[in-house]
């Protein structure tokens, strides 16, 4: 159906036109071609497991329930649930004296003395090099940025190695208290390569010239760095810091007040699907009342519903309910969008004057009528968008051909679907077998890409929240979500996790116009970027002379969300150290231009071992995750990358291990011991492999990863696995099957989901299997307080049919032999010899490879637990 032969398709010019980067392809998340999104979803049905329902087992769930205000940060550990000092996550900086098996978990910087910064002038824009030791954790402690290795290889050969690679994750758009040293004028850049001033440039304090780290020349300062001693230096923030906030004064908008409570700034346009049966309504219907109580009273919102047709609802009726409609078989005219703006409707009002009305609006709220079955209904989601758009923009509508405006604020909205788009503009047939469906969702598809690139120009974010079991086709949907910088989420249902989610998603701290440049010294240079943008057009920055960096436009600027950027070298490296400078450029949510630069630096080394031993596995296990995941588009490709894996894992060994003595074996690099683990779960996981019902649902937690802050990727990869234990204290333990001990309850947290499990033994004792799993429940909820998307909670008991959820995310242990068994899962040996006769007869019996049998048919002698 394309019409543009290849061979005339309009080439774009080159991104950058010095030659050696002109290699590095962007690899945004791709979408996913898959039919709907439900059956499968496969939520068992309540109550199906042998004996009595517990109390607080949470299906089928309740009315949202939010927690507020805040919790403290988790605590995982802790004596009792009561206890009066609560060990704080954060401020213990190691907790893993509380356990035996933390080491997946716990980052092992090499010098836990390393500076935050370096402020020693000393050491800094000297004369004299200073000792390796001192500097050894430059940076390494950065909030933005995390390397796979604290250090750089200098061999070519080993450092590009493919199964292992080099890289970083960035979050450049990350929060943190107290933020970066603010700086409110424009930043000093190299004349020659772009890049900007920064701690490690040697400043020439005669003449004030300064020497950039990336292409080495020399650049002036108009005098302005001319001090008499280099301490002196240390008064500008750029040359004291590893990251600096350059804002920028003349855009600075009057009402610049950085405090947390205002940060709901621009509107935020509810979007509600008139489909859906008289259940899910009443579960929205909770979760949206709960959703405006949440809101602070200066934010301002508007709501629509969709349908066969858009019905926008006016607030300035006050109490009776009232709504101008349009049709949904087209997009909205220019004229109707007129009458809209300058009538005398209000669309969007502030909590404070329309919470009444809103909660009007949704108790008024009535389910489908007609006998049509959930598939076929008509639903005009893109019509819907439009309109919203359209009052969003308000009479800026006008001005904004070929010009953008902004309007006032980033701005939301949160669509709230219970099925696809399947009327008027970007909708496809109801049925995917339609003669012409391939056709219709490819138009579709484009049709929502625009819109949302629309969106984005316009400072809004569209979230779309899908719930239920009819079949949402996340291919269409997606684009939408992505382009606006939104995310695309899928619940089982509208009740808590949907509602908490609403809430997380619209007080979610979001910049706008973001374009992220990476920059490196010393032939560094990136070979792929993953993550939530494209990469940029040259026209949409400045460019240099001898510009190589690498440019990204981005969708929308998170907290929660990072970009993971692979490098390689061109040459074997001869410096000392390799410099990256990150640097992002953005609008707030207070509407303030903000360029935040992060420069970094990396030790080289020529040994291995000193290499091997620098490597953060977590960061690496993530990085080779979105690499691997990245290519997964379609169920097929995903067993692809599963056999991937394999091969990844026997090529480190062979590359950076050693063979067994008197063995055919290779040994895995001890260095790296936590590595295959963290890759036999995403070999076995919901991202690739076969635990999930439904191709289309791994398309959105594929998407979500691809996109996902390292906290979040690494706990979707791996999933990490707290026993409760009598006398209510936690035990952080390896997610084996082991953990399965019928007198103990378990949290498993895998990121999207977690899932506390009840033994059949505790599950007996009424009393104490309820406060089990309120101290479980209270757990999975610090856990994940502060993640968005706010996983899915599940709780169930030994035996039922849920608990297979549970099951098949745990590395089957319980087939290795008993010394293996203890050597990797040293809790077993605190059991009786009756414990631990039920647990081993409790086990059935299937063919799964546990971790070690794995590494075993892999050629390869598994790893020493670190
Ligand atoms: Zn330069």
């Amino acid at each position: 159906m394309e019409e543009t032969p290849p061979g005339q398709r309009p080439q774009p010019p080159p991104a950058h036109a010095s030659p050696p980067f002109a290699s590095a392809p962007f690899t945004p998340p791709p979408r996913v071609f898959s039919p709907g999104l439900a059956a499968a979803r496969g939520t068992p049905s309540p109550g199906s497991g042998p004996g009595h329902a517990l109390p607080h087992l949470s299906t089928p769930p309740g009315p949202p329930v939010f927690s507020s205000p805040l919790r403290p940060a988790a605590v995982p550990f802790r004596a009792t649930p009561a206890s009066p000092h609560p060990v704080s996550f954060a401020a213990s900086g190691g907790y893993s004296s509380s356990s035996s098996a933390t080491a997946a978990t716990t980052a092992s910087l090499p010098t836990s003395s390393a500076p935050h910064f370096l402020n020693g002038a000393a050491t800094l824009h000297g004369d004299h090099a200073p000792a390796p030791s001192s500097i050894q954790g430059d940076g390494l402690d950065s909030p933005y940025v995390q390397f796979s290795a604290n250090k750089v290889l200098k061999q070519k050969k080993l450092l590009n190695a493919p199964s292992l690679g080099f890289g970083a994750l960035v979050s450049p758009g990350k929060e943190v208290s107290p933020g970066p040293e603010v700086v409110e004028r424009d930043p000093r850049r190299c004349l020659n390569c772009g890049a900007y001033v920064n701690l490690y440039c040697d400043v020439q304090i005669g003449s004030g010239q300064w020497q950039c780290v990336i292409c080495k020349k020399l650049n002036g300062s108009e005098g302005e760095f001319v001090v008499s001693s280099k301490q002196d230096l240390l008064q500008w923030p750029e040359l004291a810091s590893t990251t600096v906030d350059y804002v920028q004064v003349g855009n600075r908008r009057p009402g610049f007040v950085p405090v947390s409570d205002t940060r709901v700034s621009g509107p935020i346009f509810i979007l509600i699907d008139e489909c859906l049966d008289e259940a899910h309504l009443q579960h929205l219907q909770g979760s949206l009342h709960a959703f405006v109580d949440s809101l602070p009273p200066t934010a301002k919102i508007g709501i629509i519903t969709y349908g066969r047709t858009v019905s926008v609802y006016d607030f300035s009726e006050g109490a009776a309910v009232s709504a101008d409609v349009l049709p949904g078989n087209k997009s909205p005219t220019h004229e109707s969008l007129k009458a809209l703006i300058y009538g005398t409707g209000v669309y969007l009002s502030p909590i404070h004057a329309s919470l009444p009305v809103a909660h009007t609006i949704f108790s008024s709220l009535r389910p489908y009528q007609l006998s049509v079955p959930e598939v076929l209904r008509d639903r005009c989601v893109g019509a819907a968008v439009e309109v919203a758009l359209g009052i969003i923009q308000g009479p800026s509508v006008e001005l904004s051909r070929g010009i953008i405006k902004r309007s006032g604020g980033n701005c939301r909205i949160l669509v709230c679907a219970g099925g696809p788009s399947t009327f008027g503009p970007g909708s496809v047939p109801h049925s995917a077998k339609h003669p012409n469906y391939a056709y219709l969702e490819k138009t579709a598809m484009k049709w929502m890409e625009s819109l949302g690139h629309e969106a984005q120009r316009h400072s809004t974010v569209v979230d779309i929240f899908c719930a239920g079991q009819c079949p949402v086709r996340v291919p269409v949907l997606q684009p939408l979500a992505k382009c606006s910088g939104g995310v695309l989420l899928a619940h089982d249902d509208f009740g808590e996790a949907f509602g908490v989610n609403l809430q997380r998603a619209s007080t979610r701290a979001a910049g706008s116009h973001g374009l992220f440049e990476i920059r490196c010294s010393d032939n560094m240079y990136v070979t792929q970027v993953i993550g939530p943008g494209e990469e940029a057009s040259p026209d949409s920055h400045e460019t240099f002379k001898h510009g190589s960096s690498f440019c990204i436009q981005m969708h929308s600027v998170e907290e929660t969300q990072s970009f993971s950027v692979s490098m390689e070298t061109k040459a074997d490296i001869k410096s000392d150290f390799v410099f990256f400078q990150f640097a992002v450029h953005y609008s707030n949510i207070y509407q303030t231009e903000i360029t935040r630069v992060i420069t970094m630096r990396l030790q080289t080394d020529d040994g291995l071992s000193a290499y091997l031993a620098s490597v953060q596995e977590d960061v690496a296990a993530v990085i080779i995750g979105k690499r691997t995941v990245l290519r997964a588009r379609t169920a097929s490709d995903a067993i692809d990358m599963r056999l991937s894996i394999d091969e990844r894992v026997k090529d480190i060994a062979l590359k950076f291990g050693s063979q067994a003595p008197k063995s055919k074996l290779y040994r895995f690099p001890k260095e790296l011991a936590s590595l295959p683990e963290c890759l036999f779960h995403l070999k076995r996981g919901p991202l690739l492999g076969s635990i999930i019902g439904h191709e289309d649902e791994r398309s959105v937690l594929r998407n979500l990863f691809l996109n996902a802050s390292f906290d979040l990727s690494l706990r979707m990869l791996a999933p990490r696995c707290i026993m409760h234990r009598e006398g209510g204290t936690f035990e952080e333990l390896p997610a084996y099957d082991l953990v399965m001990q019928s007198n103990a309850a378990v949290v498993l947290d895998h990121g999207t989901d977690i899932f506390i499990w009840l033994g059949a033994e505790l599950a007996a004792q009424e009393g104490q299997s309820a406060a089990a799993l309120a101290a479980c429940r209270t757990l999975a909820e610090e856990l994940s307080e502060k993640r968005f998307p706010a996983p899915r909670i599940l709780s169930f008991k030994q035996g039922s049919s849920q608990a297979r959820y549970f099951v098949s995310r745990l590395i089957p242990a319980h087939k290795d032999p008993t010394y293996e068994q203890e050597s990797r899962f040293p809790q077993l040996r605190t059991l009786t010899p009756e414990q631990r006769a039920r647990l081993k007869s409790s086990f059935i019996q299937f063919d799964d490879y546990s971790f070690c049998e794995w590494m075993r048919s892999l050629k390869l002698v598994p790893p020493e637990p670190s």
